[in-house]
């Protein structure tokens, strides 16, 4: 069974139809890609999905392990294993990191009792759990220490969105351009820590506008063309192959 279904979803923004019948399945352990020119709705999915209140889907469903999570509000979607990296992930003063991570981590740990989680541990056991994932992204153990990605560079708060999913373990990834902002050895090394990351029956859902961050990752088994508010075009990797070599535009006029 699929984990994530999105059916013929159309969404507006203040009156404004941005999605337009996005179709998209994705299974356990299965590495997608959504790309696409800039505007053409990526974000928006992806806050849609989140359950943010600003996006008002007219028509259509997204359902999570058959059922559909319309009606929850984010923090319930969180509670069932979604997890969103944003595009610009904001600073949060006053709220310090590991602590953040902790409380994150023990809820969502509570929520989907008995799958192989320790609901509850300790300060002491989850910053060893911490460093040992802290690791994996490349981030010093002094960020532990920090107000949520106050002061964080592009290339931090990237990485600490990584360290979030490392941490929490959620069933469904969606990364927001994990790429944007981020020089080439920082895209290696964040492809890398996504593929590190990704768990055996984790899905995992990168949305980019380049390539260049795919081809460093492990595994990548499909790539989906978005253009105009819905997926027009699905195939495996050598689709991100093309679209950089024909730009998006070449490549478009051949779908439309
Ligand atoms: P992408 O992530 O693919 O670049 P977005 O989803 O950010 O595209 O934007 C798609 C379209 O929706 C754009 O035309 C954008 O201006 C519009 N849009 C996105 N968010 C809002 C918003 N909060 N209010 C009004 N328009 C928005
Ligand atoms: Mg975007």
């Amino acid at each position: 069974m699929a984990v994530l279904e999105i059916k013929d979803l159309h969404v507006t923004i203040e009156g404004k139809e941005i999605l337009k019948g996005v179709n998209l399945k994705t299974g356990p352990g299965e590495v997608h890609a959504i790309m696409g020119p800039n505007g053409s709705g990526k974000s928006t999915l992806a806050l849609t999905l989140l359950g943010h209140p600003k996006y008002q889907v007219t028509q259509g469903d997204i359902l999570l392990d058959g059922e559909s999570i319309l009606k929850l509000k984010a923090d319930q979607r969180a509670k069932k294993g979604l997890f969103l990296g944003f595009q610009y992930p904001t600073e949060v003063s006053g709220v310090g990191f590991s602590h953040f991570l902790r409380t994150a981590y023990n809820s969502l740990s509570k929520a989907l009792q008995g799958e192989d989680r320790e609901v509850f541990i300790t300060v002491r056991e989850f910053q060893k759990y911490l460093k040992d994932n802290l690791k994996k992204v490349g981030l010093k153990e002094e960020f532990l220490s920090r107000y949520l990605n106050e002061g964080f560079s592009g290339g931090e708060k990237k990485r600490a969105e990584v360290l979030q999913m490392a941490v929490l373990r959620p069933k469904i990834s969606i990364l927001d351009e994990p790429d944007s902002g981020l020089d080439i050895d920082a895209v290696q090394s964040v492809a890398k820590a996504i593929s590190e990351v990704a768990g055996k029956d984790a899905t995992i859902i990168i949305i980019t506008h380049y390539a260049r961050i795919l081809k460093f990752l492990k595994k990548l088994d499909f790539v989906h063309v978005f253009a105009d508010g819905k997926v027009i075009k699905t195939g495996d990797a050598s689709l991100a192959d093309k679209l950089e070599a024909e730009g998006y535009e070449g490549t478009l006029k051949q779908y439309a």
